[in-house]
This record gives C-alpha cells, structure tokens and sequence, in this order.
C-alpha cells in the first residue's frame, strides 16, 4: 500500500498521523517545523463546555470519546507526561449565572458534563459560587507534539522540510512527491501559506495573548474559569489567557490586553503574583467555527484538515477518525466540518 503524505506537524497533522498508523495504514509526514504554529501556542486546555451559554457543541460527546479513546491507546507508547486531565471549576460571574447552570444541570445533554456547584476555594473569589466540569484538562501541546514526531521518527516516517507545492506531481493511480509515490496527500498547514487548490478556503487567524505568572500561595488544584482561565502548570507557575482578536494576524504584544489579563486575573484571586513572561498566537479559525475536513471532490487524493479553531484539543481525534474513515472507507463526512461547505462549482478545475 502506498503511503498516505501529511503536510505539517501541529495538532491536526499529529492527529491524523496516529489515526492512520492506528489503521495500519501508512504514513510519510513533512512539516517545516515553524516556532509560530498555533499548536507550539497553545494553552492546550479541552473543555467540553461554552461557558458564554453553558452549552455544548452537538457531537460533545463523540469528541469526549474519541480524546478519551486517543490517551488510552498512545499514552502506554508515547508517555503520559504531557497529558493533565483536571476538573475545571468555572466562578459564576452573576445569580443569573448560577441559577441558568442549575438548571442546566438538569439537562440530559448537559447533565454528564457540569458537576455540583462548589462555593469556596480561596483565595479565588466566587461571591456567586462555582460549578465544575470533570471532563475536562489541559495538553502540553509542544511536548506532545515533540513525542509523536519522535515515534514518526523512529518509524522513518517524519522529514523535517518545507514541503514545496509546485513539486507535487498528480497522476491517475496517485501522487508522486521527492521520487516517491503516494496515494493521497492531506494538508495540515494551519494558517500558513495554503496550495493554490485550497486558497479560497475562508481561514481566519484569530489572535490570541497568554500570561505566564507565578504565584507562590495558590494551590495549584484546578484549572480556574472566571471569564480568563488560570491552568496550574506546575512550580509555582500559572497560564492566564486568552484573549480572541479575529482577523489579527500580525505578531506584536498588546500592552492593554496584557494589563486586561493580568487586572482580571487580579480582581478575582486575591494572592501575590508576577508576571514572568507574555507571547501571542494564531488560531485557524472559520467563521461558523466548525473545523474543515475532506478531500476536493475534482482531486480526491487532496485532502485537508483544518479550521481547529480554539479547540483543536477537544475536537482533534473525532474529526481525524472521521477524515480516515472518509478517505479509507468511502464514509461521508458530516455536513457542518466538510470541506464541501466552501466548495462552489465555479472553483472546480482552477488551479
Ligand atoms: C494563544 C492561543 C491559545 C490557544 N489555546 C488553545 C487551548 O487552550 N485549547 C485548544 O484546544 N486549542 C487552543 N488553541 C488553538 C490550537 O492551537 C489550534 O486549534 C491548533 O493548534 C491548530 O493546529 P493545526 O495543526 O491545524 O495548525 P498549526 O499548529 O499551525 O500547524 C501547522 C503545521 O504545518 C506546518 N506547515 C505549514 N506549511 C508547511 C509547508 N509548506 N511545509 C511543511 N510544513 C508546513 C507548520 O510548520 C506547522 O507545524 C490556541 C491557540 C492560540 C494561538
């Protein structure tokens, strides 16, 4: 069988890599290894929950599983030292808040997803009380990245380059790249520069600021909520973030939003704190938030997998389960993540 050629390493690429290997179909990944990625950014937190409505995305649940499924099989190979599964507790900001997630609760959708309300944990303060999600972590992303690539490596199935798109041969029986033969070739290339064939799908970088602080007296028990999260990252240090600036692509630190972070976090820990480092990031996001999968219905060797968003963590394994089933076992892939959703004829055979 002839391999499958996945461009770029972040979290989609490393997904679907595992997701084929698991299948025991192979797999050749190139990816130029770029300090900016979104995924060498992220804070790596999966939360089941969108606290702005306390709801949860229809296929929550196939997510859940799915991530739960991911650990279970790679953390025996690759270590678990990059993964924190954490209950996060979300401070109520209002009654209002309080009463909806009582009610929430009772939900059958949203019932295994939100716990009993806590009142205490100082020094956070939580004047309306707090409800936790058990479901919920956070994902050393680089490190994580760092060990797929090795067990790629270790399979001679990872190349550290720039994948060049003019190289790309198409013929009838698959693709041929660098002297070799593929059978398909899916791109996971984040917000970087797209090949000419998938330029109009409509990504949108999604900028976002975090925080490293330290803060010597908090217990570093949960993951803490209150509008900005806080992850415990061990040694005294905390993550703050973030912050969401859509169509924002360019690099600089923001001294406003940084002072917003670090304020917020202020007003609602009472603990003595500093701040040891700030740095910026790019989320590809797409408008309906839905990530996009599939392959180009006029080359169906050309895949993608992209649109992450501000969930790659949560939704990564489900949505590369569903793009190998896609392109292995002919299964159509749901409406709301196709790539078909951006596809209109009048693109179909333009280079
Ligand atoms: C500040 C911030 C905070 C975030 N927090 C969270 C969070 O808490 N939880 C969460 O789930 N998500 C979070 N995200 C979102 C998450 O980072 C993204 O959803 C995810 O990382 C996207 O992964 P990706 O693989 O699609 O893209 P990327 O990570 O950008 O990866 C693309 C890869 O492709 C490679 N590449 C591109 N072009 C080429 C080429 N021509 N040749 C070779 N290689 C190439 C690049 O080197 C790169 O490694 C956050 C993002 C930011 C910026």
């Amino acid at each position: 069988m002839k391999p499958c050629l996945i461009i770029g390493q972040g979290l989609a690429g490393s997904f679907i890599a595992l997701e084929l290997i698991k299948r025991n179909i192979p797999c050749f990944v190139i990816d130029a290894g770029d300090e900016n990625s979104a995924s060498r950014k992220a804070a790596g937190l999966w939360n089941p929950v969108s606290f702005k409505r306390i709801t949860a995305h229809d296929s929550v649940h196939y997510y859940l599983k799915s991530l739960q499924e991911h650990w279970q099989r790679w953390t025996p190979i690759l270590g678990d030292d990059f993964l924190h599964p954490l209950p996060l507790v979300r401070i109520f900001p209002d009654q209002t808040y309080a009463n909806d997630w009582d009610v929430k609760s009772d939900s059958p959708k949203m019932a295994p997803l939100l716990n009993t309300p806590i009142q205490e944990q100082p020094p956070w303060k939580m004047p309306f009380g707090a409800g936790i999600v058990s479901q919920a972590g956070w994902l050393d992303v680089p490190l994580y990245l760092k060990k797929v690539q090795l067990l790629l490596s270790q399979k001679s199935s990872f190349l550290k380059a720039q994948f060049v798109w003019n190289d790309l041969e198409m013929h009838n029986e698959g693709l041929q790249y660098n002297g070799q033969e593929y059978s398909q070739v899916i791109f996971c290339t984040g917000l970087f520069d797209a090949h000419p064939w998938l330029q109009t799908i409509p990504l949108i970088p999604n900028k976002g600021h975090l925080l490293e602080i330290t803060a010597p007296h908090l217990t570093p028990q949960n993951i803490i909520h209150y509008g900005n999260f806080c992850v415990p990252l061990g040694s005294e240090r905390f993550r703050i973030g973030s912050s969401y600036e859509w169509e924002k692509a360019d690099d600089s630190i923001s001294t406003d939003i940084v002072q917003e972070l670090f304020m917020n976090f202020g007003e609602h820990c009472d603990t003595q704190n500093s701040l040891i480092s700030t740095y910026v990031g790019h989320r590809p996001t797409v408008k309906d938030r839905n990530p996009i999968i599939g392959s180009l219905p006029e080359h169906p060797r050309m895949a993608i997998f992209n649109g992450l968003g501000t969930k790659g963590v949560l939704q990564g394994p489900y949505l590369a389960s569903l793009l190998a089933d896609h392109l292995y076992q002919q299964q159509p892939i749901p409406k709301a993540f196709s790539i078909d959703r951006f596809l209109n004829k009048d693109r179909l055979n333009t280079p």
